[in-house]
This record gives C-alpha cells, sequence and structure tokens, in this order.
C-alpha cells in the first residue's frame, strides 16, 4: 500500500515538474529567434546599405492606426501621436510665445474648442519641425459676415506658413484667400468645402525649411488633404505668409510652435494631433 502522504508527495512533485516544464517551454518561445522572412542574395538599392527584399531589414513599428471621425464625434489619434487637443483641457496651448496663459474666453464645449473673437490666437506649447499634422474645425452654422469675414482662423505651421481656415462654401472671395489655401500664394486645387457649421477635416505633410545661417537652403514643403481631397501635392511655400505683400523668408529656428489664428471670426476646433516625421532609419 502507498501512503497518503507519499502519494500526495508524489502529486506534488508532478505539479512542480510539469510548472518547470511549462516555464521552459514559454522561455524557449520567447527566446527562438523569430524567423526572417527575405533574401541574403539579391542586389543592393542604389545608394543603401540594404538589399531588395532584405531579410535583415528592421521590421516596421507597429502602432495602432487610429479611427475615423464622423460628423457627431472625432475619431481617436494614432497610438504615437501627440495629441494637441483631445477635448478635454488646453494643456497644450499657450497664448503667446513667452507663456502666456490661454485666454480664458477660449471655451472647451464637450470634444471642441471656440474662437471667442479677438481673445487672441492658440499656440503650442511645444516646438515642431517636420510633421503630420491632423486638425477638424467648423465654421459657425449661422452664416455672418462675407468674404473674408465668414470663419476666418488658419493654422499657422511654425507660427508662419498658413493653411487658411475659412467659410469658402458659397462665399466668393480672392483665389489664394479661401480655405485650404496657402494663404496670399496658391489657391487649393479644387474647393471641397463642407457647409457652415460641419465640422471639416485638414491632414497634412509638412517639411519645415532649412537654413544655412540667414541663406534659406530649402524652402517649407505642404502636402495638403482637406475633407480627404488632395489640395497640394509637395508645394513649396514662397516665404512667410503675408497679406497684400509678397512672401519671404526669414531665417528662424529649425523647430516652431504652431499657431490657431484669431481672425476676429468664431470658428471650432478639435481632434487635434500631430506626429514628428522620421527618416526610415530612425523609426
Ligand atoms: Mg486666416
Amino acid at each position: 500500500m502507498i501512503s497518503r502522504e507519499v502519494l500526495q508527495g508524489a502529486c506534488l512533485a508532478a505539479i512542480v515538474l510539469c510548472a518547470a516544464f511549462d516555464a521552459e517551454r514559454l522561455f524557449s518561445r520567447q527566446a527562438a529567434p523569430v524567423k526572417r522572412e527575405g533574401y541574403t542574395d539579391t542586389p543592393f538599392l542604389p545608394g543603401d546599405r540594404w538589399r531588395v527584399h532584405d531579410a535583415a531589414r528592421p521590421y516596421p513599428r507597429v502602432i495602432a492606426p487610429g479611427t475615423e471621425s464622423s460628423s457627431a464625434a472625432p475619431g481617436k489619434a494614432p497610438s504615437d501621436a501627440i495629441v494637441l487637443f483631445g477635448g478635454k483641457d488646453l494643456s497644450a496651448w499657450r497664448g503667446d510665445e513667452k507663456g502666456k496663459p490661454v485666454d480664458p474666453r477660449w471655451k472647451v464645449e464637450g470634444d471642441w474648442v471656440e474662437i471667442v473673437p479677438r481673445s487672441g490666437s492658440l499656440i503650442t506649447k511645444e516646438s515642431f519641425g517636420d510633421c503630420q499634422l491632423h486638425v477638424e474645425w467648423a465654421t459657425p452654422a449661422v452664416v455672418k459676415g462675407d468674404s473674408q469675414n465668414r470663419g476666418n482662423s488658419g493654422v499657422l505651421l511654425m507660427g508662419r506658413y498658413e493653411v487658411q481656415v475659412l467659410d469658402s462654401s458659397g462665399n466668393p472671395t480672392y483665389a489664394d484667400g479661401q480655405a485650404a489655401a496657402m494663404y496670399g500664394q496658391y489657391p487649393p486645387l479644387v474647393n471641397a468645402s463642407r457647409g457652415p457649421g460641419e465640422w471639416q477635416t485638414y491632414d497634412l505633410v509638412f517639411e519645415a525649411p532649412r537654413f544655412d545661417g540667414d541663406r534659406l537652403v530649402k524652402p517649407a514643403y505642404l502636402t495638403l488633404f482637406h475633407n480627404g481631397v488632395l489640395m497640394h501635392n509637395h508645394q513649396a511655400y514662397l516665404g512667410q505668409t503675408a497679406h497684400k505683400t509678397l512672401p519671404r523668408y526669414t531665417a528662424h529656428p529649425a523647430e516652431a510652435p504652431i499657431v490657431l489664428q484669431d481672425h476676429g471670426t468664431p470658428v471650432r476646433y478639435r481632434n487635434i494631433w500631430l506626429r514628428k516625421i522620421g527618416t526610415y532609419e530612425a523609426q
């Protein structure tokens, strides 16, 4: 007869062995090298250290892509985005470049914030250079004013290069001042504006200009989609945004804040996020 103690001991030993086996299996599973698909005998890409289909080339970082917005609710930013305004507060913003707080008249309501005319522009606390930017905006549902006095605001990249925000639905104004214009320089390729009060989206890629001392080496470039439609395809800014004068470049730091312009008319913003643009290697 096997005693109860011996039986209990045997069971305990079996459990410990099983656990150890499982842990080893788990460990070996984690430690096992990932099978790399690809080739090691293909030609090198011109000027690159990677071969065509290179098996050793690092895989892109995995991120969650976020969700689309609807007219009722903003979508979610990609998981690696810097959320500049997600609907709760204006903690990423200030009232001027010296650190003045945002004017308390800027109203956050639910998931949006509204410019109260002549309360000052909103300026990001952080500075940015090359970036992907998503911005949603809506001009007032009740139309007041015309031309440049109807829902005028703007997204000023580096505080200098404006993408015009305007109610351009049935609102004649000069071409290079319409919504989605590179203000004072290039009109949008088409007018894809939604009506007053409707949420509209800007998705843009901005390349900061490069300077060598005071000399411009490379201009700023903009690619812009308005409501998903291409407005500018890697178009160079002629200089800093100007009104009634020729744009010019003046050397400035490699990174600078983004500004949401108070142009004296109420405009709402929501769901503003940004991703810094890296190189293939840095990513
Ligand atoms: Mg403007």
